[in-house]
């Protein structure tokens, strides 16, 4: 029988995992016996560390990154009669936590290079809204979709005139810089996911918010415990309850700590497969003053969906993970499609060709030139 090549998976955990697992062990092992599972020390000391990586005065430990997004919203009084602008071109989370808090999503069209948020689309639909006059424009949430952050210097402009708050939906692009800023500061608040998948990732579901901001800072401490205030007994707002555990906050102390070195390897992969990639297929465009974060590896396959999942069944068939990240828009799912009132062209061509790679810092250049050789070879057939 022919020898088969090991598969390469779209995502590795157990790599990292086992460089770290004995100091991972021991900083558990810790948590389990001191017994402050919930916001026990290492929760301040990882948003303490998280701060000071993200060059921010305030990082608050969260239970998801979709209560971060719903937070954020909820502590800038967000809710029925608002509108909040949006890339639909996103995890369901970033217009899921919009309707959550009772305002209406706008969904907004992507720029076909960067995939990110289009700013001259959000500038045109400010203008409509406000003009319609429906809803009250209050805010927009940016993605950095992929890793990437979006626009932030074009579209901090146009919230500012505008005056909508602005929220940065960091989930995916954690550890990532524009200019010389990190990921956490590149709006009035940042939410940010350390699920599994995310470039600082813990054992389950956890997330962050960030800001410089004094005050918002501690509603967002009020909001993740039930609206308490300085007295604990007296809640005096309605919250709920969003507490980072202390477990995850052990584990992701570990993780921040190689975080970088991570980035780092990604970085180098990203750079390797443009190098394979770029005469086969488009790639995600990185603005000469972005790093992004490479959470996700995405190309574009021209020819629809029908040959996109062609290319992906191949790679596939032959142990290459391929994943697509997002086949149905938010704007075009079942919950969501009756906010959605026109087309979204470059949105639902990307979601027609997008088709992402393995991509995880342990990928070697053997694992490169496979992937893009079994992409190529795939492409001809498809
Ligand atoms: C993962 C993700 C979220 C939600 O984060 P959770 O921690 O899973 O709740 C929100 N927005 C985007 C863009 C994401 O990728």
């Amino acid at each position: 029988m022919a020898k088969r090549a090991a598969a390469i998976p779209l995502i590795d955990l157990k790599s990292q995992h086992d460089r770290i697992a004995d100091r991972l062990r021991e900083r558990v092992m810790k948590v389990l016996k001191d017994g402050h599972y919930i916001l026990g020390p290492e929760v301040e000391e990882l948003e303490a560390a998280l701060a000071a990586h993200a060059g921010i005065a305030h990082a608050v430990g969260l239970a998801s990154g979709t209560d971060a997004l719903l937070i954020a919203l909820l502590a800038e009084r967000i809710g029925r009669g608002d509108a909040v602008f949006l890339p639909s071109y996103s995890f369901v989370a970033t217009a899921g936590t919009v309707v959550q808090c009772g305002a209406m999503p706008i969904y907004v069209d992507i720029d076909p290079d960067t995939f990110t948020i289009d700013p001259a689309d959000l500038a045109a639909l400010v203008d409509v809204a406000r003009a319609a006059g429906r809803a009250v424009p209050r805010a927009v949430v940016a993605v950095d979709l992929f890793g990437l952050p979006a626009r932030y210097d074009e579209i901090a402009p146009i919230a500012n005139e505008a005056g909508l708050f602005l929220l940065a939906d960091a989930a995916q692009s954690y550890g990532a810089t524009l200019g010389d800023r990190r990921v956490g500061t590149l709006a009035p608040a940042t939410a940010t996911s350390f699920y599994p998948s995310k470039t600082l990732a813990g054992y389950g579901d956890a997330g962050a918010l960030f800001t410089a901001d004094d005050g918002r800072a501690a509603a967002y401490r009020r909001l993740r415990q039930h609206g308490q205030g300085p007295d604990r007994a007296d809640a005096v707002e309605i919250g709920m309850n969003s507490r980072l555990d202390t477990l995850q906050a052990a584990i992701l102390l570990e993780k921040l700590a190689i975080l970088d070195d991570e980035l780092a390897a990604r970085r180098r992969i990203a750079a390797g497969y443009a190098e394979r990639l770029a005469d086969l297929v488009h790639l995600q465009y990185v603005p000469p003053n972005a790093q992004s974060a490479w959470s996700v590896f995405t190309v574009r396959i021209e020819g629809g969906a029908e040959r996109r999942d062609k290319v992906r069944g191949r790679l596939q068939d032959r142990q290459v993970g391929a994943g697509i990240y997002y086949p149905l828009p938010i704007h075009m799912q079942t919950a969501y499609r009756r906010f959605a009132d026109r087309p979204l062209p470059q949105t639902e061509r990307l979601a027609a060709e997008a088709l992402a790679l393995p991509m995880h810092p342990y990928l070697t250049d053997e694992d490169l030139d496979r992937v893009a050789e079994t992409l190529k070879s795939a492409l001809k057939k498809s």
